[in-house]
């Protein structure tokens, strides 16, 4: 396979369902594996070491389930062309195993050796590959997080950029910025050095990957701090525009960045038709938001 077919092969693995609901699982296995070449490890890698990592990632940055499906990733990878088996005969990957049968029978998985072969002899396709599952699965603030957590390193921009992201609307952060008055919905952070805007962000509520769109209703104009608490979950937003925090948020800072904002009500933006469209609000809830809330 050329390099740009590879790179599109694991761009068309779905990794969404319906309505925007998400499912991380092979996005965040894909990644892991790709550490795992780029340190230099082509082996198989036993299901043993894959399942606590996942289940720390998906915890970390996938939605917030009652079970996380580990064992999920590690067979269905296989029905995308992309995941190979130390034990094929014991598996139909049609069917679904359980995490206990995975770890019983010392089942491993890799990348298919043709596809190990090309990432490991093409360390910028394996940048590239890596790029693209992120640009597909996450806003940008967890990129850094999800590389470190995995053990990724893309640092150095790829030689042939082959960014094939979405159109996003060029004016959808001036138009929430604006939106906003040009300050933090949460905090009212709106610090300029001369004329230039620090550090304030347009953070889409329904992130733009799971097809939110480019419009006011969808977006609040958050500091970078904010921005990054709102897509990790930390805190959401409620129908009536109140602000509600995690109750797993401790820690330095908590006070002043989250809890004495908690239960309050945000800046609201400049015009009534900007404010937030519940149908976003409510899928910030349902897939990004972690923990319970606090009591009012
Ligand atoms: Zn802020």
């Amino acid at each position: 396979m050329s390099n740009p077919d590879l790179l599109s092969h694991f761009q068309n693995i779905n990794t969404w369902k319906s309505k925007g609901t998400r499912a991380p699982h092979k996005p965040l296995l894909m990644l892991l594996a790709l550490g795992e070449i780029q340190r230099g490890n082509t082996g198989f890698i036993p299901y043993t070491s894959i399942e606590p990592r996942l289940k720390d990632l998906l915890l970390d940055f996938g939605p917030q389930r009652k079970t996380l499906y580990p064992n999920f990733p590690f067979t269905k990878l296989a029905n995308d062309n992309l995941w190979q088996f130390n034990k094929p005969e014991l598996l139909d990957t049609r069917q679904d195993y359980t995490s206990k049968f995975l770890r019983d029978h010392d089942l491993q998985g890799k990348f298919p050796d043709a596809v190990t072969q090309q990432l490991k002899q093409n360390p910028e396709l394996l940048k590239s590959v890596a790029e693209s599952i992120l640009e597909q699965n996450f806003p940008d603030t967890l990129h850094q997080d999800i590389l470190d957590a995995v053990g990724l390193d893309i640092t150095a921009e790829p030689a042939a950029k082959t960014k094939q992201s979405r159109k996003r609307d060029p004016l959808f952060r001036e138009s929430i910025l604006k939106a906003y008055e040009y300050k933090c919905a949460v905090c009212g952070f709106g610090v300029r050095l001369k004329h230039k805007i620090l550090a304030l962000e347009a953070a889409h509520i329904m992130w733009h990957q799971a097809g939110g769109p480019d419009v006011e209703v969808n977006g609040l104009a958050l500091c970078a701090t904010h921005h990054k608490l709102f897509d990790l979950g930390a805190f959401t937003i409620n129908h009536d525009l109140r602000m509600l925090v995690s109750d797993e948020v401790n820690g330095l800072g908590a006070n002043e960045w989250l809890l004495q904002h908690h239960g309050k009500s945000i800046q609201p933006p400049q015009k009534k038709a900007f404010y937030p469209d519940p149908e976003f609000t409510i899928w910030h809830v349902n897939e990004v938001f972690k923990g319970g809330y606090r009591d009012l």
